[in-house]
């Protein structure tokens, strides 16, 4: 169902006996916020690394049973279910993953916004039938979304939506926050190297067995059997959107599961972003507002940021800050 954008080249596919001190990686793979996490990580022994594996895994899931918009228990449904009545009670975790999408949110002109969920639920249920959203419930529902209508009470901990029907959906940062989180447990297990990748959000920690920097590919847009490039990083996060991997076609046109929230429908001119940041839980959110953004300011904001960035247009176009090295 959900492809993997990124094709991770694990160390021991391409040396499987380098390390004479038998340092090699152990990779774990598991379905978790409805896509495949995989984890790498480089050891020695097979129980401990087994151990780490299982620790951080248990971190995503944690993760997933507090933002799935799909679970009934899940904090982020008592938020949202709160809403036009009372504030909710939240974790001290809850608002700081609220204030980071806050305030990416701000610094991209809001084109991230986790308060466009009945937004991004509208066009779930269209698609989903096959029909688009008319431009009438389009602007209706576009009401009952904005940041303006949220109030955050660190004190408190408590998160006020304003307006019924609101939904805070954290589906464009979870991810990055999750990989983040993964490779703190990691570290705190003394695993400093390995890789954390929860589909296109990727935490890349320290270096392969034999010391060379990990090698990951970025997909190709529309061949998925080739690449864009191979990038060789150490101690980096780097994130991938694309409209490839969740999009639903109604009368032969591509609707993609990332929306523009000024316009309130899914997002036109980019077809590929890539970010290459530090922190998951700013990259993640960041790339999919670039994403929405297009070439020009997505490419201004990632510059101003001292980010990197590869990017492709629906003309099949290829940008990227000189940074990057490209292969065509
Ligand atoms: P993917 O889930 O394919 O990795 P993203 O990281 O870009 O892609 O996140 C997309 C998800 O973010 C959507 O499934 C939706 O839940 C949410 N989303 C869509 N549009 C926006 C937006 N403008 N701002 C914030 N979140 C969004
Ligand atoms: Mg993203």
């Amino acid at each position: 169902m959900n492809r993997i954008i990124i094709i991770l080249i694990a160390a021991f596919l391409l040396a499987p006996s380098v390390a004479c001190d038998r340092t090699r990686t152990w990779q774990k793979e598991e379905t978790i916020m409805g896509t495949v996490v995989r984890i790498t990580v480089v050891g020695k022994d097979a129980g401990p690394a087994a151990d780490a594996l299982e620790a951080a895994f248990e971190e995503i899931r944690r993760l997933d049973r507090m933002m799935s918009l799909y679970k009934d228990e899940s904090e982020i449904t008592a938020l949202n279910m709160a809403a036009g009545e009372r504030p909710a009670r939240v974790s001290a975790e809850m608002i700081e993953v609220m204030e980071h999408a806050a305030s990416v949110s701000k610094m991209t002109q809001g084109a991230f916004d986790a308060t466009a969920g009945p937004l991004i639920v509208l066009w779930q249920l269209h698609t989903r039938d096959g029909t688009v959203p008319s431009e009438r419930e389009i602007e209706r529902i576009r009401a009952i979304t904005g940041w303006r209508d949220v109030e955050i009470n660190k004190k408190r901990s408590t998160i006020f939506l304003r307006k019924k029907g609101m939904i805070v959906d954290l589906g464009g940062i979870a991810k990055g926050y999750a990989a983040d989180r993964a490779a703190a447990v990691l570290r705190s297990r003394g695993i400093e190297n390995g890789i954390v990748a929860v589909a296109g959000d990727i935490r890349v920690m320290g270096r392969r067995p034999d010391g060379s920097p990990w090698r990951i590919a970025v997909q190709h847009p529309r061949e998925h059997e080739k690449t864009l490039t191979v990038l060789e990083l150490t101690d980096t996060f780097i994130s991938t959107s694309g409209d490839y991997e969740r999009f639903t076609i109604v009368d032969k046109k591509r609707y993609h599961h990332i929306i523009d929230p000024r316009t309130g429908r899914p997002s036109k001119g980019v077809i590929s972003a890539t970010i290459i940041g530090d922190r998951g839980v700013v990259v993640d959110p960041l790339t999919t507002a670039v994403f929405i953004l297009g070439p020009e300011q997505g490419m201004a904001l990632v510059r101003k940021l001292g980010y990197d960035a590869i990017m492709v247009d629906e003309e099949g176009r290829l940008m990227s800050t000189a940074a990057v090295p490209m292969k065509e």
